[in-house]
């Protein structure tokens, strides 16, 4: 259970509230295009449950759930960028984490060999 009385942006999203391009959608993870993406695919793949504010939280209390957003996540690369991506969970405000409800940055190509810098 959500212990803050704001939405996420995400769950609003998810509400239909803001507009989002929604490239997938099941009963418990939707993806989206980021806004402001930092690659040519730049897709943000979010359990919609609000309990988890990161990775961590979310490895430790739903494993299978966490298991099942990186499925999604290869088949999304495989429909959007040639199978191959780079996974980004970003966890605490010193990483860069402005949303806290836990969500994957998928990241597709081409991107710079060996760069982490975006
Ligand atoms: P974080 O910084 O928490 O890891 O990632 C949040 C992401 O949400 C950022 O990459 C940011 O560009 C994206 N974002 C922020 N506002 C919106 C929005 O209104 N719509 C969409 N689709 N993405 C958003």
């Amino acid at each position: 259970m959500s212990t803050t009385a704001v939405p996420s942006l995400f769950t609003r999203i998810m509400a239909g509230e803001i507009p989002a391009d929604i490239v997938f959608e099941n009963e418990r993870i939707i993806a989206f295009r980021d806004i402001a993406p930092k690659a040519p695919v730049h897709l943000l793949v979010v359990p919609k449950t609000a309990e988890f504010a990161n990775v961590t939280e979310l490895a430790a209390a739903d494993p299978a759930l966490l298991a099942e957003v990186i499925a999604i996540v290869q088949q999304l690369a495989d429909e959007h960028c040639g199978g191959q991506y780079r996974l980004v969970f970003n966890t605490g405000p010193l990483a860069g984490q402005t949303i806290f409800h836990v969500h994957a940055h998928l990241l597709g190509g081409p991107l710079p060999e060996g760069s982490l810098g975006q």
